[in-house]
């Protein structure tokens, strides 16, 4: 059966990421996302909030059989105690290719058993990005192009907002 796992840090999860996820399931037939306990950047919700984002997100789009979990550490060590075969990344921009590139590399050469596959953003999506969301939240904007209601009522609680 071939397994794949979808990580990020998904503070918060988008549409961009919930389109990759739907195309991905298209490819594999067991897809989990995984949620980085520890993202490169300071998130803005804790890991139990993105998890828990992620699954009512899920929900609300009427996506089904994708499991969520969190890791932390090496990302190729979950996908080998889970027996995936296969990393699913999105691309956007060029901007996204030199951490990707590298990534997936890295990745190759700590286990050939697991094979990067990228998929390229819908023409839409191209610009999202997490950041952007809360860019836009934060000063007041309307984020509901792009996230699920249950994602932007976080994060206006989060925010403070009214
Ligand atoms: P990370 O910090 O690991 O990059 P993100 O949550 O920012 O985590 O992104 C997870 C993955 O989803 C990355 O491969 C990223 O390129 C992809 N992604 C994020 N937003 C989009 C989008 N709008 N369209 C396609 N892929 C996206």
């Amino acid at each position: 059966m071939r397994k794949a796992l979808y990580p990020g840090s998904f503070d918060p999860i988008t549409y961009g990421h919930l389109d990759v996820v739907q195309r991905a399931q298209k490819l594999f037939p067991s897809l989990t996302i995984a949620v980085v306990e520890n993202p490169r950047k300071e998130p803005l919700f804790s890991t139990a909030e993105r998890k828990a984002l992620a699954e009512r997100s899920l929900s609300e789009m009427g996506i089904n059989d994708v499991p969520v979990i969190t890791y932390s550490g090496l990302l190729i060590e979950c996908a080998k105690r889970l027996g995936v075969t296969a990393v699913v990344r999105g691309l956007r921009a060029m901007s996204d290719f030199d951490y990707e590139f590298q990534m997936a590399l890295t990745n190759r050469d700590l286990d050939s058993g697991v094979e990067s596959v990228f998929l390229m953003t819908a023409g839409k999506y191209s610009f999202l990005s997490s950041s952007i969301v809360k860019e836009v939240k934060q000063y007041g904007g309307d984020a509901r192009k792009f996230v699920p209601r249950c994602v932007e009522q976080a994060l206006e609680e989060k925010l403070g907002l009214p």
